[in-house]
């Protein structure tokens, strides 16, 4: 029996906030999901110009959509529409109704914005309050939100979800490391929130500072906002202590929230009462069968402000609705591979960063710190990995543990990299989303 499964049958599993709804027949989910996703078309024809004029051209009434399986032939809306529309162009309710706005600073340019309603806010919380009840978290609890607050929604999504059904939270944000690994010290607090490369660097500065987190009172960790191995995982629990469980979130259709692991680890429950989920095909958009890789598309059922319909959510990934051992009967989102914006052609073969993550973590010798560099030589991609070496290793040995890193790369993925090794402390740490890829070919794949 694996450890998780060891751990599961010796424990009982997180309860529901909300059985009615979170072990709801699938049946009637889908039900209750036609029923809102035509009202959210009808809202979009009646309050968004552009989006009327897309659904006209297409043909689509929410008369036609008479079973989920209609939604096929709905065209899609991507991060494009709320750049082309910045910052309100897409609102479905009058500015006066709205209750927030967060934005990106977005890495490619334009800005995006994204708003919400006093009803949305009150969705999101609880849909964040579902996500750590079913990662385990508790009333009472007391919850380090190491998340950044601000424009980006982590920081202020995970808050009000954990206050909601009455846990503490610690509202650090990121940054001041040192100072978080203190207060998890002093303030005990059983659950943390993090990106996992920020949870990695929390763990490693505790390290340093000859602090053992692993024995804090550190149970339950909750981690999203950008794909990370299981090797990353082991990691990080080994470090501080807790049982991972995989949070998804995207600020275009709420924030973190729309999707959780369960105890179970086995996928993420996406909240179909609020979301629709489809995989397709992600050159031709042709929805894919279920069990199929491609990439997500997530339908808002219940946005009053910003209802986004078929959104392209770049992240490739595969859809179950078998039942899962947690009772829980909403779609288990398997875990997200990587983006694909972030998938790699190298040589016509497809890598995601997270691979070669994968296969790096836990050698010896070598920090889960690394930067793949991809550049053109005459007409090849050639990829070097530079990673960092445990602090310990003398720099005469960092050439056997190159040799030995591009061995098992060539093995693990079929792919010839360069392996560089660099000293402890290369790379500057991440508080947020860590940047691990430097694509030096320019835009032509
Ligand atoms: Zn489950």
């Amino acid at each position: 029996m694996s450890a998780v499964g060891a751990r599961i049958a010796a424990e009982a599993l997180s309860p529901m906030l909300d059985p009615g709804v979170e072990a709801m027949p699938r049946e009637a989910l889908a039900a209750l999901q036609l029923a809102r996703l035509r009202t959210t078309v009808q809202r979009l024809r009646d309050h968004v110009p552009p989006i009327r004029k897309r659904l006209d051209d297409a043909g689509v009434q929410p008369s036609d959509l008479r079973s989920l399986d209609d939604l096929d032939g709905v065209p899609f809306m991507q991060k494009s529409d709320l750049r082309d529309h910045y910052p309100f162009g897409l609102l479905a309710c009058p500015r006066h109704a709205l209750a927030r706005v967060h934005a990106s600073s977005g890495t490619t340019g334009k800005p995006t914005a994204v708003a919400y309603s006093r009803q949305d806010l009150a969705t999101w919380s609880e849909l964040m309050a579902r996500s750590l009840a079913t990662a385990g978290a508790r009333r009472g609890d007391l919850v380090h939100n190491a998340h950044g607050y601000g424009l980006f929604t982590g920081g202020l999504g995970v808050h009000y979800g954990a206050e909601r059904p009455g846990a503490i939270v610690v509202p650090v944000s990121g940054g001041s490391t040192e100072r978080q690994v203190a207060l998890i010290a002093d303030l005990a607090p059983r659950v943390i929130c993090a990106t996992p490369s920020y949870a990695l660097q929390i763990a490693e500065v505790a390290a340093k500072l000859g602090a053992d987190l692993s024995r804090s009172g550190l149970a339950v960790g909750l981690f999203g906002g950008e794909p990370w191995s299981e090797a990353m995982r082991a990691e990080i629990e080994r470090g501080l202590g807790v049982v991972s469980h995989d949070l998804y979130g995207l600020s275009e259709i709420m924030g973190p929230g729309v999707a959780c692991e369960c105890d179970a680890r086995a996928g993420l429950h996406g909240w179909e009462d609020h979301f629709l989920f489809e995989v397709v095909d992600p050159a031709s958009g042709r929805r894919l069968p279920e069990g199929e890789a491609g990439e997500l598309v997530v339908t808002t059922l219940t946005k009053e402000a910003l209802p986004m319909l078929r959104y392209r959510t770049r992240d490739i990934t595969r859809l179950a609705t078998q039942r899962c051992a947690c009772g829980r009967t909403h779609v288990r989102i398997l875990r997200v591979a990587g983006r694909n914006d972030d998938m790699l052609i190298v040589r016509g073969v497809n890598v995601y960063p997270t691979q070669i993550e994968a296969a790096l973590v836990g050698q010896p010798g070598l920090a889960p710190h690394y930067l793949i560099v991809v550049e053109r030589r005459g007409r090849l991609d050639h990829v070097t990995v530079e990673v960092e070496a445990q602090g310990g290793f003398s720099p005469e040995r960092y050439d056997e543990l190159e040799h030995a890193a591009i061995h098992h790369l060539k093995s693990l993925l079929g792919l010839t990299v360069d392996v560089v090794v660099r000293p402890p402390g290369t790379f500057e740490r991440s508080t947020g989303k860590a940047v691990r890829v430097r694509d030096l070919r320019g835009k032509l794949h």
